[in-house]
């Protein structure tokens, strides 16, 4: 057998250099001895509320963090990479997969511009399979098959899909990972999963060792400004993923917010924060309805709502002069009347559909 049929799909789909890469050996974490190891200064500055002490290097990869993202997500805590959100998954991924020249990715728009900007900084190809707006942005899984060759190493599936707000067919999403199962790491993010009683694809992990999933404590844990997100996949892809990700990337700040937004009092918390939204969202959408700047509510499962306006000029200035700023997506080709507007407070969402009539 030649060394190349040896090696696992994983580490023939990744870089050849980063499969070699000898990590970085970062001081070792044994947090019952005196730190006399990390150069790190044996004071604390003023006002460091933290417990682990901002003069300390953080614990990489910290173990309790795992263990919470592990029962969370209902996954081993071998087959989770910590992350400064998700978009540095993405990051992590595409340093590990894509060579200059060479690699490519699929994805289909219109979605989450971080895919293509990340493949783009790393010199790939990025190869677009559109999603199809007449079927409510359905995703087609012989198409997207189809547009698959051998260079494409990360294929992107968003669901649900910023930002047309709209969850993928679940079978439509196995199909691809199955027929791409050993051709190309299939990444499915679920960043608005929390918003959906759709079961995440965790459950096929154990039978897809090139399948990743991203998720992110930044929506629904409200925890953006922390920058927590996980990378979530076979052991392999983790290991690699270690060795790639700077060894202390997550600040000691931000892994004590995420560990207290995952304790379990937390966790029932925000399941019943997302239950007050989901109600806020037909609120909302039934205000922006009603409203002659909109033509159209699209369907959403998520925490936002994307709408078209032949008016949408009008519409964000109206929101701007009531102090409401939305998200314009009409430099998206498929997009050209649409905005992207987040589910608010009922005091906020009021203040958006008064702004609307003036
Ligand atoms: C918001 C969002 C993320 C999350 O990014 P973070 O880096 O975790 O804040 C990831 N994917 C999609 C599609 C998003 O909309």
């Amino acid at each position: 057998m030649s060394p190349q049929a040896a090696m696992s799909p994983l580490a023939r789909l990744a870089r050849p250099e980063i499969v070699a890469l000898k990590p970085y050996a970062h001081a070792a974490w044994l947090p019952s001895l005196t730190r006399l190891h990390a150069n790190e200064a044996p004071w604390r500055p003023a006002d460091d509320r933290s417990e682990g002490g901002l003069n300390r290097y953080p614990e990489p990869q910290p173990q309790a963090l795992l263990e919470r993202l592990a029962e969370v997500y209902a996954v081993p805590a071998r087959n989770i990479l910590a992350t400064r959100g998700s978009d540095d998954a993405i990051d992590v991924l595409s340093r590990i997969f894509l060579r200059a020249g060479q690699d490519a990715i699929l994805q289909c728009s219109p979605t989450f511009g971080m895919y293509q900007v990340a493949a783009r900084l790393q010199g790939a190809e990025v190869i677009d399979v559109p999603l199809e707006r007449a079927n409510n942005w359905r995703l087609d899984p012989e198409r997207l098959l189809a547009a698959w060759t051998p260079r494409v190493k990360l294929v992107y599936l968003c669901s649900p899909n910023n930002p047309t707000a709209n969850l993928l067919d679940r079978a439509a999403v196995e199909t691809v990972c199955d027929a791409l199962a050993g051709k190309a790491m299939v990444v499915i993010d679920e960043a608005y999963i929390e918003w959906t009683t759709q079961a995440s694809a965790t459950t096929w992990l154990d039978r897809h060792p090139t399948l990743a999933i991203l998720r992110t404590l930044s929506k629904s844990h409200a925890l953006a400004g922390a920058r927590v997100g996980a990378l979530l996949g076979h052991a392999e892809l983790i290991e690699i993923g270690r060795r790639v990700i700077p060894p202390y990337c997550l600040a000691q700040p931000t892994i004590e917010a995420a560990l207290r937004a995952l304790a379990p009092a937390e966790v029932a918390a925000t399941t019943r924060r997302i239950c007050g939204l989901l109600v806020e969202r037909d609120y909302l959408r039934a205000g922006l309805a009603e409203s002659r700047l909109v033509a159209q509510v699209w369907p959403s499962d998520t925490n936002f709502l994307m709408i078209d306006s032949p008016a949408a000029e009008n519409f964000l200035r109206a929101a701007m002069r009531g102090g409401t700023i939305v998200r314009d997506l009409r430099a998206y080709p498929a997009l050209s009347q649409s905005l992207r507007i987040s589910v608010g407070t009922r005091a906020q969402n009021d203040a958006l559909l008064t702004s609307l009539e003036a």
